[in-house]
C-alpha cells in the first residue's frame, strides 16, 4: 500500500497529479506510527546526545512535515469535498501527535541534559535549536500535571478543527454568492476583462447576460471601478457579511459561534500555561517584548497617521459631494488617484504582462543575490497553469526551488502566500533542499493574451517572492530553524515587505514592465506618477490596518472567561480610536478574518506594521548606498535572510543596520516626515 502512495514516495518533488484524497489518511497514519516508534527507540538508547537524538529528531519532524505539506497545499489550491474530508480527518491526528511530542517529558529532559552537557561546545545555531525546542516544550505544557496536560491536548485539537471550520465557512459563503446581471449598463466602469469573464461565467450556467462572483479580484475591481453605487453596495454587503448572521447567506455558514469558541479555548489554553491572556502567550514567541509595548507601538503609529487619514477622507467627501459610505471609499479614491496622478490601476495592466513581470523580478534577484532561475517543465503538478523553477547560486549550486501557482480559480483559497514543501536540512547524514509554493490569485489570462497584472499585483508578487527567497536562501542546517521556520511572526514579514520596495523603485519598474502587444516601455510620465502615487492615501490605508491590528490584539489581551469575547465593545472602542469612516451595522469583518481565526496571526496581526517599520528602515540602508548595492545585499543576506530562526532577530537587525530599527523611514515613505 505504502509503495503506491505518492505521499510516501522518497522524492524531492511529489507526484502532485497522482495524489488523491484516499492517499491522505493512510500516509499520515503510517508516518505518525513510524515517528512514534523511532522516537521511542531514540529515547531508549543510553545517554543520547545531540548527534544521536536531536539530529534524528529534526529529520523525523521534517519528514512528517514533508508528507503533510502537499495535502495542506492541495486543500488550499484544489479543494474538493473528498480532499477536505481527508484533510480534516488528519488534523486531530496531527494535533494529537504534536501535543504528545511537546508534552513528552523524557524527551524534554533529554534535551535539557544535552543542553547542559554539550551546550557550551555546540555551534550557535545548534545551541539555538536546543533553546528553541525547550521553549516549545514549555509552551506545549510539558510541566503541567497530567489532568491539565490532557485538557491542554484536547484544547489544541478543538482549536485546530474550529479554525478549519472557520475557513471552510468563509470559502463556502464566498462561493455561494453570485450576482447575475442582464443589463450591461449595470456593469458600467468595470474593465473589459472582468465583463468578458462575467459573460463566460453566465454562459457556463446557461444564463444570458453576466455573472459576477465574489472572488477577491472581482470584489476589489467592483469596489474601485463600478459606477453603479447599488452594485458596489451589494458587493460590499456580500463581502463584509461572509460567514455571518447577516447578508445574502445569513446564518448559513455562520462563524459567530465558531469564533467565540476559538477565543474562549485560546484563552483557556494560555491560562493553563500560566499566561494572563492569549496575547501574552502569543508574545512569548515574538520579537515584540510585551502587551504594553505592542499597544503603545500601535497607538503611536495611529497618532502619526490619523490626521492624514482625516484629511484624505475630507477631500474625498468634498469631491463626491455627498457623505461617503464604506462602499464609496475605494471608488472615489480611485477616481481621485486617476485625476491626480493620471494613472489608473486598470489602465496600466497592459504594461504588466505576467511573463515580463516574472522575468523582471528574477533579474532583480539576480542583481541583488547573484541568483539564477531555471524553469523545469514536464513536472507532475496539480493544475496546468502551475510552473516550477530551480533556484541556483552564482556558482551554479542548486539552492532549492519553488512552484508558482498564480491565477484565481474556483476551489482555490483567495489571497497570496508562500508555503513550504520542504526545508533545508543537513542532519544525521540526510540532506534536503528547501522547496516552496508561491501562490497568488491574479486575474487569469483571457482572450489569448497573457495575464495582465495591476501594479498592486506586482507588489504582491514581489512580497511573496521575498518570503520565497527567505525560505530558499537559508544556510541553516536544522529544519526547525531553517528558512522561515522559527522566525518570530513579527519579524517574518521583513524580507517580504523589503522585497516590495523594489517593485516601487524608478530603476526597477522598467525591468518589470513592457506593453503586452508592442513591448513599449511604460511611459516615463506614467512611471513617475505611479511612483508618486505610492503615498496616496497612506493615512487611510494605515488606520485600516491599525484597526485590524488593535482589534485582533485587544480581543485576545482583554478576554475574560466570565464575560466572553466582548467583541462589540472592543470593536467600538477601537473604531473610536482609529476609524475615520463608520461602517454599516451589518458589517461582520471579524467573521471572515482568516488571518486571525484560521491563520497564524492571532494576537499577531500587529506584526505587519511592526515588520513594515523594519522593512522601510532596512530599505533605507539600500537607498543610502544604491538599490542594487552588492555589499548591502550581501550584508542583508548574511545577517538576516540566510539565518532564519537561528539567531535573535533584534541582534540580526542591528548587525545589518548598525543600530536598532527606527520609524522615520516608514513615515518618510508615506509622506509624513516631520
Ligand atoms: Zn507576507
Amino acid at each position: 500500500m505504502a509503495a503506491d502512495n505518492p505521499l510516501l514516495a522518497a522524492v524531492d518533488l511529489p507526484d502532485y497529479a497522482a495524489i488523491e484524497a484516499a492517499h491522505v489518511e493512510p500516509a499520515i497514519r503510517t508516518t505518525l506510527a513510524q515517528n512514534r516508534a523511532r522516537l521511542a527507540a531514540l529515547l531508549a538508547a543510553p545517554e543520547p546526545n545531540f548527534a544521536t537524538l536531536v539530529e534524528p529528531f529534526e529529520a523525523m519532524q521534517q519528514h512528517l512535515g514533508r508528507v503533510f505539506a502537499p495535502v495542506a497545499h492541495l486543500n488550499a489550491v484544489r479543494n474538493s469535498d473528498r480532499l477536505r474530508a481527508a484533510y480534516n480527518a488528519c488534523l486531530p491526528l496531527l494535533a494529537e501527535y504534536q501535543t504528545e511530542v511537546g508534552q513528552n517529558r523524557p524527551l524534554c529532559e533529554a534535551y535539557e541534559r544535552i543542553s547542559a552537557r554539550e551546550g557550551p561546545t555546540l555551534s550557535p545555531p545548534a545551541r539555538r535549536v536546543l533553546d528553541y525546542a525547550l521553549r516549545e516544550f514549555r509552551l506545549a505544557g510539558v510541566r503541567l500535571p497530567p489532568e491539565d496536560q490532557a485538557r491542554f491536548k484536547a484544547l489544541m485539537q478543538q482549536i485546530a478543527s474550529l479554525q478549519s471550520q472557520f475557513e471552510e465557512h468563509v470559502l463556502d459563503a464566498t462561493q455561494a454568492f453570485s450576482c447575475h446581471l442582464t443589463d450591461e449598463q449595470e456593469l458600467a466602469g468595470l474593465p473589459e476583462h472582468v465583463t468578458a469573464r462575467a459573460r463566460e461565467a453566465a454562459g457556463e450556467r446557461g444564463l444570458a447576460g453576466y455573472l459576477l462572483r465574489l472572488d477577491q479580484p472581482t470584489y476589489m475591481t467592483v469596489m474601485s471601478q463600478a459606477q453603479s453605487r447599488a452594485l458596489r453596495e451589494q458587493f460590499y454587503a456580500a463581502w463584509t457579511t461572509r460567514a455571518s448572521d447577516q447578508g445574502p447567506s445569513a446564518g448559513r455558514y455562520d462563524n459567530s459561534a465558531v469564533l467565540a469558541e476559538i477565543l474562549k479555548l485560546r484563552h483557556e489554553a494560555a491560562r493553563l500555561l500560566g499566561f494572563a491572556s492569549y496575547a501574552e502567550l502569543s508574545l512569548a514567541t515574538k520579537m515584540a517584548p510585551d502587551v504594553a509595548s505592542v499597544l503603545a507601538f500601535l497607538s503611536r503609529l495611529a497618532g502619526h497617521y490619523l490626521p492624514a487619514a482625516r484629511r484624505e477622507l475630507a477631500e474625498l467627501s468634498e469631491r463626491a459631494q455627498h457623505p461617503l459610505a464604506a462602499w464609496d471609499l475605494a471608488y472615489y479614491a480611485e477616481r481621485l488617484r486617476e485625476e491626480r496622478f493620471a494613472v489608473s490601476e486598470e489602465a496600466l495592466r497592459p504594461y504588466f504582462p505576467l511573463p515580463r513581470v516574472l522575468a523582471g523580478l528574477m533579474s532583480v534577484a539576480a542583481r541583488l543575490y547573484g541568483l539564477k532561475f531555471q524553469e523545469r517543465t514536464q513536472l507532475s503538478v496539480w493544475h496546468e497553469d502551475v510552473r516550477y523553477f530551480d533556484v541556483l547560486a552564482e556558482d551554479g549550486e542548486l539552492k532549492g526551488g519553488f512552484y508558482a501557482d498564480l491565477y484565481a480559480r474556483e476551489n482555490k483559497r483567495g489571497g497570496a502566500w508562500m508555503g513550504e514543501l520542504a526545508s533545508r536540512m543537513r542532519v544525521a547524514g540526510i540532506t534536503a533542499r528547501p522547496i516552496a509554493h508561491l501562490v497568488c490569485n491574479f486575474a487569469p489570462p483571457a482572450r489569448g493574451r497573457p495575464a495582465l497584472l495591476t501594479h498592486g499585483d506586482v507588489v504582491t508578487l514581489f512580497h511573496e517572492f521575498g518570503h520565497t527567497l527567505h525560505h530558499l536562501l537559508t544556510r541553516v542546517d536544522y529544519p526547525s530553524l531553517a528558512g522561515v521556520n522559527g522566525v518570530p511572526w513579527d519579524a517574518v514579514e521583513l524580507p517580504s515587505q523589503l522585497m516590495e520596495q523594489w517593485a516601487w523603485h524608478p530603476d526597477v519598474l522598467p525591468l518589470v514592465s513592457g506593453h503586452v502587444d508592442t513591448g513599449a516601455p511604460l511611459p516615463e510620465a506614467d512611471l513617475a506618477r505611479l511612483v508618486a502615487s505610492r503615498s496616496f492615501h497612506a493615512g487611510l490605508a494605515a488606520v485600516r490596518q491599525l484597526e485590524f491590528a488593535l482589534f485582533d490584539f485587544r480581543i485576545h489581551a482583554e478576554y475574560r472567561a466570565e464575560r466572553g469575547p466582548d467583541l462589540e465593545r472592543i470593536l467600538a472602542e477601537v473604531r473610536e480610536q482609529v476609524a475615520v469612516l463608520k461602517p454599516p451595522p451589518y458589517n461582520r469583518f471579524a467573521h471572515s478574518f482568516q488571518h486571525v481565526f484560521a491563520g497564524g496571526y492571532a494576537a499577531g496581526y500587529y506584526s505587519y506594521k511592526w515588520a513594515e517599520v523594519l522593512a522601510a528602515d532596512a530599505f533605507a540602508a539600500f537607498q543610502e548606498s544604491g538599490v542594487f548595492d552588492a555589499a548591502t545585499a550581501r550584508r542583508f543576506l548574511d545577517e538576516i535572510l540566510s539565518r532564519g530562526g537561528s539567531c535573535d532577530q533584534m541582534q540580526a537587525f542591528v548587525a545589518f543596520r548598525g543600530r536598532g530599527p527606527q520609524v522615520d523611514a516608514l513615515l518618510a515613505r508615506d509622506g509624513l516626515a516631520a
